[in-house]
């Protein structure tokens, strides 16, 4: 008798650990299971996490700084001073803004074109025998492409870039020189420009929307010869005209790869008015008497330019 509880509690523990033997299949099986979902649903949670919780700005604490082209967004127009039907010169000071440009002899090279910019203006306007704008008359950035683009939307005749040069610790390097568009960059330019304006374009008064490819490309290429043949004629009368007043470089024409004198219908030259690294041509580019010998014989160049285009 005394033996019943016990073998009932036996009985008890038997049945216990039967249950439990019974439960053991079901249980690898809902292990495995979890072990699979387990780290599922916890990166799931993770991520719908991460999407309420704002993240928190641990080593962000700089800003990249990014310079797009705003050609998209197309620059506002600068005023046009002069009497309508007269040509039109558009006068580009290089650089502005964040960008200086080159330095040295304490002067920067945004500074110093901007003036001499603004004295060949004035000079234009004086004379009232050209129309006359400029890219920019504060010191603001253009990227080159906007400067081209300003020069096209006014249907410029003749578009003038003035930078300043520098020989960087060669402070004997000296003497102003004049750049026209290379040859080679000419023709890629003009390839690249009949791709990108196809769509909605003229040239030279001719729409080059309405022609295939190819004829595009001929009709731009044609017009751009046109273009840098005067550019090259515009090149020599400033050497012509500067003779005995502005001091040049022994190698005063180049032609290079220039970004701002690639528009294929507006003949364009960039101005090196002189070495920004050397202590006299710094200080004359930066005098009022510098400016207005630039200013003079820049005026003289173009009103030669004007005079030839007209009898041709
Ligand atoms: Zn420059």
């Amino acid at each position: 008798m005394s033996l019943a509880p016990w073998v009932s509690h036996g009985n008890h523990i038997a049945s216990f650990g039967n249950k439990a033997v019974t439960m053991q299949p079901m249980s690898i099986r809902a292990q495995i299971l979890l072990l699979i979902l387990l780290p599922l649903a916890a990166v799931a949670l993770l991520v719908v996490s991460a999407q309420r919780i704002p993240v928190p700005e641990m080593g962000r604490g700089y800003v990249l700084r990014v310079e797009l082209s705003r050609v998209d967004r197309p620059a506002d127009l600068p005023e046009v001073a002069g009497r309508a039907g007269l040509p039109l010169v558009v006068i580009d000071a290089g650089h502005g803004g964040h960008d200086p440009g080159a330095s040295g002899q304490g002067y920067r090279e945004k500074t110093i074109v901007l003036g001499l910019a603004r004295a060949l203006r004035d000079r234009l306007e004086e004379e009232g025998r050209v129309r006359v704008a400029l890219t920019r008359d504060d010191d603001r950035y253009l990227v080159h492409a906007e400067r081209v683009d300003i020069a096209r939307r006014l249907d410029a005749d003749l578009f003038l870039s003035i930078h300043a040069d520098s020989a960087g610790e060669a402070a004997e390097v000296t003497g102003a020189s004049i750049y026209t568009l290379s040859n080679k960059a000419s023709s890629e330019a003009a390839a690249l420009f009949a791709e990108r304006e196809n769509a909605s374009d003229r040239i030279n008064g001719t729409d080059v929307g309405a022609q295939s490819d190819v004829v595009s490309t001929i009709l731009v290429e044609l017009s751009q010869r046109r273009t840098q043949e005067q550019s090259d004629a515009f090149a020599r009368l400033i050497r012509r005209e500067a003779e005995g007043a502005i001091r040049f470089h022994p190698q005063a024409r180049k032609s290079a790869a220039l970004k701002v004198l690639r528009a294929p219908d507006v003949p364009s030259v960039l101005f090196e008015s002189g070495f920004i690294t050397n202590e006299d041509d710094a200080r004359r580019l930066a005098s009022p008497e510098g400016r207005a010998r630039f200013a003079e014989v820049m005026a003289r160049a173009i009103r030669s330019y004007f005079a030839r285009q007209q009898e041709s």
